[in-house]
């Protein structure tokens, strides 16, 4: 690695009279607090005053930012001049910075990044910036954009390759009552309706009936047993949470965002309800006007706004494993193209249940779920389903095909939706997942506890997926259901009849 760097210090004054104190300055600089030994060397190669203008050129290796060298250099030169001769330093300007990177494998093609030409020649790579101010340095971008060099080129070498799926359990065959796409025929039934707006969904009292089932048998089942506590979070999540979570660059194209008008002054508003009053027509000019730039989005997945909770808590020892659900917050994806039935919809509801703790207790409770989930799956809905290790969502969202298994990872659970064809050539629906994620989402949100490290993960019940499963397998007719599920639920109400 080799940074070099050329910038502009400008100074409160005329300096010239200070020129003997600089070139003391810089001799002594590159013996001592830019001199840390091979590898960890900056120099200033050449420096020019020119009566308020101080130009520099540093060149550094490895360990040893020349930008860090920059701002050690400003402050330190302050100091100096400030004391002696009365001159500060106002402004910075980095004019060109080179930085050479080696990469461990060759773009398959060619990648760019914002604010810097990047060129590359075989294994090394070469980011251009030009200037950049002292923030940028300060806020330590660079490496962020060495970084981000590197993963794209590693993307490419992901892309296409057959996604990471490895079988962990099956249930044995089941004999499907029928073939048919459980939403088709609810549609012709009345059941549910399509809309108001794109992947969104009417449940009619039916379909509630069977979705409010599924709840209940995960609550009383499942997380009830475990000694899960419910927790009511907001579904409006703001930007920071995803940002520290990675959400916001993991799925931007998928996020419903959530925009504050820009004011509630009703005065603000007077064009636009006249253009409503008048045109009977939604004046989207005008209401672009009066609207802020959205600063949050609709819930995508719960555990977020749950790490937000016990963000900067020391959570006592003995109220470990801490262990909470949320049911209340709807999540919302733009799905576009993948929509399907109400299985594939961009306005879903999941009981996530969260969990953190030592790594051993994530393991034992592990265990302790997919125990309950197998027994709900066999005895109650006698689905035939199976679990694979599959690739963590945050390794998925940067294009990555995963590898971590076992101790760390998520689990997929699939079932098998006769209406799609074969058991054996058809796509199996995902109708949730479980993951352990090791200390990633505690460290983000400095979680501790009072020795050791902990935790977390979460799995999502999605309960259109279970409703949809549990009916492309089982049919409509309660009489032909399983009867541990008859128990919960083995007459429908009437409904609505439309004239
Ligand atoms: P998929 O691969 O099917 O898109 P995902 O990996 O995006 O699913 P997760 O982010 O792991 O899903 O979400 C957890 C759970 O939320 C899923 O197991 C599923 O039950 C539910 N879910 C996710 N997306 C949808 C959707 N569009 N419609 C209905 N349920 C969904
Ligand atoms: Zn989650
Ligand atoms: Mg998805």
């Amino acid at each position: 690695m080799k940074f070099d760097l050329k910038a502009d210090l400008r100074l409160s004054n005329d300096a010239t009279s200070a020129i003997k104190t600089i070139d003391e300055f810089f001799k002594n600089a590159n013996k001592t607090f830019l001199n840390h030994g091979k590898g960890k060397n900056a120099i200033v190669k050449e420096w020019n005053l020119n009566k308020d203008l101080l130009s520099l050129h540093i060149i550094s290796e490895k360990y040893f930012r020349a930008h860090d060298a920059l701002l050690q250099i400003k402050n330190k030169l302050s100091e100096e001049i400030g004391k002696k001769h009365k001159i500060g330093v106002r402004a910075t300007n980095v004019r060109e910075y080179e930085i050479e990177f080696e990469l461990e494998k060759k773009p398959l093609r060619e990648i760019n990044i914002p604010f810097a030409e990047l060129k590359i020649k075989g294994l090394k790579a070469i980011l251009k910036l030009e200037d950049t101010s002292e923030e940028f340095l300060r806020k330590n971008y660079v490496d962020r954009m060495i970084r981000l060099v590197k993963e794209k080129i590693l993307n490419q070498y992901y892309e296409g390759k057959k996604e990471f799926w490895h079988l962990i359990w099956q249930s044995e065959k089941k004999e499907p009552i029928w073939n048919k796409d459980p939403t088709e025929e609810m549609i012709k039934l009345g059941w549910v309706k399509q809309g108001p707006t794109k992947g969104k969904w009417f449940y009619g009292p039916q379909l509630t009936a069977i979705l409010r089932t599924m709840e209940r048998i995960a609550v009383e089942e499942i997380l009830e047993p475990l000694g899960f506590q419910e927790i009511m979070e907001s579904h409006i999540v703001p930007f920071e949470i995803w940002l520290k979570t990675g959400h916001l660059e993991g799925m931007p194209a998928e996020i419903y965002y959530v925009a504050e008008p820009a004011s509630r002054d009703i005065e603000k508003w007077s064009k636009f309800i006249d253009l409503v009053k008048i045109t009977k027509e939604v004046p989207y000019e005008e209401l672009k006007k009066n609207l802020s730039l959205p600063n949050a989005g609709i819930c995508y997945a719960q555990c977020p706004v749950i790490y937000w909770f016990f963000k900067g808590k020391t959570i006592a020892e003995d109220s470990l494993p801490l262990l909470v659900y949320d049911k209340t917050a709807i999540s919302c994806r733009y799905e576009s193209g993948g929509r399907h039935g109400i299985e594939r919809v961009d306005e879903f509801h999941r009981i996530e249940p969260v969990y953190i703790g030592t790594k051993k207790q994530l393991l034992d409770l592990r265990e302790k779920l997919l125990e309950r989930y197998k027994y709900v799956f066999n005895e109650i809905f006698d689905l035939e389903w199976r679990m694979a290790w599959v690739t963590p969502w945050y390794l998925q969202q940067a294009g990555k095909i995963g590898m971590e298994e076992n101790e760390m990872g998520t689990i997929d659970f699939e079932a098998y939706m006769p209406y799609r064809g074969d058991r054996e050539n058809s796509k199996w629906l995902e109708f949730q997942n479980l993951s352990i994620l090791g200390d990633k989402y505690t460290r983000a949100f400095n979680i501790k506890t009072q020795k050791g490290e902990l935790w977390s993960g979460c799995t999502g019940i999605g309960l259109e997926r279970w409703s949809i499963a549990f009916l492309a397998q089982k049919g409509l007719d309660p009489k032909k259901w399983p009867e541990r599920f008859k128990e919960y639920l083995s007459e429908l109400p009437e409904g609505i009849k439309f004239l």
